[in-house]
């Protein structure tokens, strides 16, 4: 038995004859790494030897399958949607590609992406193509729904919102605040991906020798 609960304990009052009390927790401990958790089960299985369904010993914990066996899986999920994917070859918005660049993969464009990404890493990670994403605003917002929402709770059955005043200017503050924000965006993956047109041949300076040659 690993698992061990949590209790707290009260000391006695000073001068008093009585011993320490203790109040048990609704959280366990693994006796031999001593990780806290919800239930006696979950800390039961903590230190544990968990075998992955290929055979192999899990070392990570909260894991339920090894790291070669969760690669593959990634692996595979990648190259579903790659196939399911609309494929095109230029794209003007931001892009994605899990575990390269400065900023968690997000890239502003493809060019910013070549920028960040070095000739070599594209060759030795044979990197064919990246995601497409969509800029998407991170804060729109629409009167009507605001009006309602604070309505919901206060007004009675069929009220009409209509009858509110200063609707207008209400309005016109949202669609100011909406026209100043419209560019704080985030980046969101869509089932696009561009194809990368590389390696790309560096333009060859026509020397004297080929002019020579064709005249
Ligand atoms: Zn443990
Ligand atoms: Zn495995």
């Amino acid at each position: 038995m690993n698992a061990k609960q949590l209790f707290e304990s009260f000391p006695p009052a000073p001068n008093s004859e009585e011993s320490a009390t203790f109040k048990p927790l609704n959280r366990w401990f693994c006796g031999k790494c001593r990780l806290l958790y919800h239930s006696t089960e979950t800390a039961e299985q903590c230190c544990k030897n968990k075998i992955c369904s290929c055979g192999v010993e899990i070392t990570e914990q909260y894991y339920t399958t090894c790291k070669t066996c969760r690669r593959i899986q990634e692996c595979q999920k990648e190259k579903e949607t790659f196939e399911k994917a609309q494929k095109v070859e230029t794209w003007d918005g931001p892009v994605f590609l899990d575990g390269f660049g400065y900023n968690e993969g997000y890239f502003d464009s493809i060019s910013d992406f070549y920028d960040q990404v070095s000739d070599e890493e594209i060759v030795e990670n044979d990197i064919k193509y990246v995601w497409c994403c969509d800029e998407l605003p991170v804060c729109v917002l629409n009167t009507e729904d605001i009006v309602n929402s604070y309505c919901e709770d206060n007004a009675y059955e069929g009220f009409d919102t209509e009858i509110l005043h200063g609707y207008k200017e209400l309005n016109d503050a949202v669609e100011a605040f909406n026209e100043k924000n419209k560019n704080v965006c985030y980046y969101s993956q869509n089932p696009k991906v561009a194809l990368l047109v590389y390696p790309q041949e560096p333009l060859q300076e026509p020397s004297q020798e080929m002019f020579e040659l064709e005249q």
